[in-house]
Parts: C-alpha cells; structure tokens; sequence
C-alpha cells in the first residue's frame, strides 16, 4: 500500500523538505481512499433502510382491504423508493466526482417534523413485529441548522436497530426534549441490551457485537458509525445506556439554531 512508500527524512535541507512533502502527500491519499471506501459503504447502508419498509409495506399490501389504506401505502412505497433514488444518484455523482456528494447541506428547519416523518416512515417495519413506536415532544418549536437528510438517515439507523434488536410486541419510546442551548432526541428499547464492555466498540465502522448471534438480522456494523458522525457533523454527540435483557437508550444531542453565535 502507500505506507510502503514513505520515504525516511534522512537530512533537513531541501531533500528533507521535499520528502517530508511527499510523505504527507501519501498520507493524504491513503486517508482519501479509507474516506471513499467508508463512503460507498455508508451508502449501500443507506439504500438497506428504504429496502426494508418497502417490503414490509408490499407485503402489507396484499392483506388490505380499505381502498384508502391501500393507497396510503402505495404513497409510502413511492416516497421509500424517492428515498433510494436520491441514494442512488448520489453514488452515481460520486463514481464521477468523488467528492462531490459528500457535500453538506444545512439549513434551518424545525426539528420535531423531522422526527415526527421519520418515525412515521418506520411504522410499518415496526408494525411487522407488532412493536409500537410512542413519540413524545412533537410540539417542539425548536429549529436545527443542519443537514436534512443526514439527520434523517441518523434517526433512521436508531430507529431501524431498536425495532432489530427488540422482541415481538415490543415498545419503543422516542423522545425529544428541549435542554437550554440543546435538543436531546432519546430512543429507547426494551430489547437485548447490548454488554458494558462492547460499549466503546459500538461507534467503530464494521462494528457489531456478538457476530454469530446477530447472523440473522443480517446488519453490517456502519449503522452506528453513520449516527456519529451525523452528530459530529452538526457538533452535537451520542450518548449510550445499555443493560443486558432489559433495553438501550440512544440519545443524540444537538445545538439548537443560532446557539452558535450566541455563545460566541
Ligand atoms: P448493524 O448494521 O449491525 O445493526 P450498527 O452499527 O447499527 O450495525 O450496530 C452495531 C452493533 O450494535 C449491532 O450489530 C448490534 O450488535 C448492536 N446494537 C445496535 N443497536 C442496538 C440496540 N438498539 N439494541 C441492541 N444492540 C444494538
């Protein structure tokens, strides 16, 4: 790889220089290529989600009688596949552009709505398990400057692994709640529970725990990964609690609009 051809500093005149130029360089690179490859991966992830409330609201489908719930779900399924056709153009750009659709879109907008939409979005990935999703703080008026769409993948991946990892019948508790300078949006569960000492490992690419036992739900350890530096990106950050047999809580915190600069 291009570690192998860093060069050793062996004088500090111009040589030097122009070697220490060229091993960073190298480095530069060989941090580029990780970055691209964690983003093809970050996207195939992102096309995994929709996939699911697809089927699930396909599948549906065939048991509807209601003219009207019928056609709810036919809307449901156009908007999840809109969903994928962003994904997708997106890893077309970036086959061209490398960079290009890494690209950050912030804007102001009231984030409650945004829970609100994506906790709907879920309910029928939800409603397979009979797992019911309680959404508390939706009044809030509270705005975010930030990425729409990434939040919402954020929210997605939280949501996608509590209805993953929780039993048959089960609850799931998504609550915002407005802290001062901040929002906390907590997700909580009643399922598995995740072991203390895989807690620092949980936020790392390709990470998951226990990787027999979870063959069957069939996830690829980035889900996590993406919800962290989603909240990086909007200087925010994720907080886990965890006991085994007993159920998780996520709670992502994020700086309210204009907090910013009135702290300055
Ligand atoms: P995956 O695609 O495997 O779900 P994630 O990055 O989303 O990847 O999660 C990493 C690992 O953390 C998972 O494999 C799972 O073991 C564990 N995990 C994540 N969320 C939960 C949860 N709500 N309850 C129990 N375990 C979880």
């Amino acid at each position: 790889g291009l570690l192998d051809t860093r060069v050793p500093i062996k004088s500090h005149d111009e040589i030097g220089a122009l070697t220490q130029n060229f091993n960073s360089m190298a480095e530069q690179l060989e941090k580029n290529d990780e970055n691209r490859l964690s983003f093809l991966a970050d996207l195939s992830h992102d096309l995994k989600t929709p996939l699911a409330s697809i089927k699930a609201l396909a599948e549906s489908l065939g048991d509807e009688e209601s003219k009207e719930t019928y056609q709810e779900f036919l809307g449901d399924i156009v908007t999840e596949i809109d969903r994928m056709n962003i994904t997708v153009s997106r890893l077309l750009e970036f086959n061209k552009v490398s960079n290009i659709s890494t690209k950050v879109n912030k804007k102001d907008f009231i984030f409650a709505f945004l829970v609100n939409e994506t906790v709907n979005s879920m309910q029928p990935l939800a409603d397979k398990k009979n797992i019911s999703i309680n959404f508390k703080g939706g009044q809030l008026k509270e705005k975010i400057f930030g990425d729409r769409e990434k939040l919402r993948q954020m929210i997605l991946n939280l949501l996608d692994n509590a209805i993953k990892y929780s039993e048959e019948n089960g609850v799931v508790e998504v609550r915002l709640t407005d802290k001062r300078r901040e929002l906390h949006l907590s997700i909580k569960d009643c399922g598995k529970g995740i072991p203390t000492k895989e807690l620092p490992y949980l936020f790392d690419r390709f990470y998951r725990v226990d990787k027999a036992r979870h063959k069957e739900t069939g996830g690829t350890g980035i889900g996590l990964a993406i919800v962290k530096d989603v909240a990086q990106l909007h200087e925010g950050r994720v907080d886990v609690e965890s006991r085994l047999e007993t159920g998780t809580i996520f709670t992502i915190k994020l700086p309210k609009q204009g907090t910013w600069f009135k702290t300055l």
